[in-house]
């Protein structure tokens, strides 16, 4: 439930209505719009609820919000915005991710990093742990893999997103990434979630390939619940009965996620469409469905690849795809960065931005 606070009642009032609800033992999260304070509660029993609404201060009490609080847009109207490294993720400027699937060597990397970089991405991506559908096929690079996207990034500024497997490796992972990713067969692992929302590196949580939009937003509860705000969404496509492209690119579910959460959402174009030469549709279509950015797999050649090639854009067809993007970003009211001078989109480009993020 939340309780919306009067626009002309006074600190005090504010501050014995969380005093109120503390001392019943609930967790509370505070946030404002406008001028109007919204005290969300956890865990809230019908007697709380009753002497909440007579409370001075009180304007209203809601009691029909979301069974995720946390990052329900209930308790926290505005989009969050969090910087990774030198990046605003959630702001006006789209956040592209690119790079390879899997960390595969070091040439390999640092091609793919000064590829990205060279067409405006504003972040790296590739797989040093990989969760393989068979257990024949490559694992991942593990620790070396961590310490070449490292490199990368020493070499190009971009901050690195790499996924993470299992809990114990969070400790290890943490030190070398910027971003860790929850992988869609990791959606419901609920230990790992814990996990990452007892660390504060910021986590790109990817949507299960048969988890309802309820149960991604679910999962998301359990990191920022357990004490870590900066999470993204990632839309990578669901399992449907069609199976001309690898997975379906669930636009709704970008546009239903921007309603129901506070959190940024990224689109990865490459895994719904598993075929590179639809990638840049989607891209465009995540875009224009309202996500605040996009993972995509960019490899140095695609048919080298140890995996995704056949989704993998080269490093030309990225270039073409962030110039088709460009002209869309603008018609919706969002900005890209050019990368023809090296500075990746996503930066942190406006004082707006800046002082918007929410202090974390
Ligand atoms: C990946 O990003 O390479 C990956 C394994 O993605 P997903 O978890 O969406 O399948
Ligand atoms: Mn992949």
């Amino acid at each position: 439930m939340i309780a919306i606070m009067h626009p002309d009642c006074t600190l005090a009032d504010k501050a014995s209505v969380v005093r109120l609800i503390e001392s019943e033992g609930c967790r509370v999260i505070v946030s404002e719009q406008d001028g109007v304070a919204r005290i969300g509660v956890i865990g809230a029993t019908e007697a709380l609820i009753l002497s909440l609404a007579d409370c001075p201060g009180v304007a209203e009490v809601r009691t029909d919000t979301a069974p995720y609080p946390m990052v329900s847009r209930d308790s926290h109207p505005d989009t969050s915005r969090f910087k990774v490294r030198n990046v605003v993720v959630g702001g006006k400027a789209l956040v592209v991710i690119g790079g390879p699937c899997s960390v595969e060597g070091q040439d390999q990397i640092l091609t793919a990093a000064a590829g990205v970089v060279g067409h405006g991405a504003a972040m790296l991506r590739g797989g040093a742990f990989k969760p393989r559908t068979s257990p024949y096929s490559f694992q991942g690079m593990a620790e070396d893999g961590l310490k070449l996207l490292a490199e990368a990034r020493a070499q190009t500024g971009l901050p690195v997103v790499t996924e993470i497997v299992a809990p114990k490796d969070v400790d290890l992972v943490a030190k070398y990434a910027d971003v860790l990713q929850v992988g869609a067969r990791n959606m419901q692992n609920y230990r790992l979630l814990e996990a990452v929302g007892n660390q504060q590196t910021p986590v790109l949580l990817k949507r299960g390939m048969s988890a309802t939009v309820d149960e991604l937003l679910h999962a998301a509860e359990y990191i920022v619940s357990a004490g870590n705000p900066r999470v993204m969404l990632c839309e990578r496509g669901i399992r449907t009965f069609g199976n001309h492209t690898r997975n379906t690119l669930d636009v709704g579910a970008i546009a239903v996620l921007k309603a129901k959460t506070h959190l940024p959402i990224i689109a990865d174009p490459s895994h719904a469409a598993g075929l590179r030469e639809f990638v840049p549709q989607l891209a465009l279509a995540g875009i224009a469905a309202g996500a605040d950015g996009l993972i995509v797999e960019v490899h140095p050649d695609p048919a080298q690849a140890v995996s995704d090639g056949r989704q993998s854009l080269t490093i030309e067809a990225f270039g073409e795809m962030m110039d088709q993007l460009r002209p869309v970003a603008t018609a919706l009211g969002r900005s890209m960065r050019d990368g023809a001078d090296g500075l990746p989109s996503g930066h942190a480009s406006t004082a707006a931005d800046d002082a918007a993020t929410d202090g974390v």
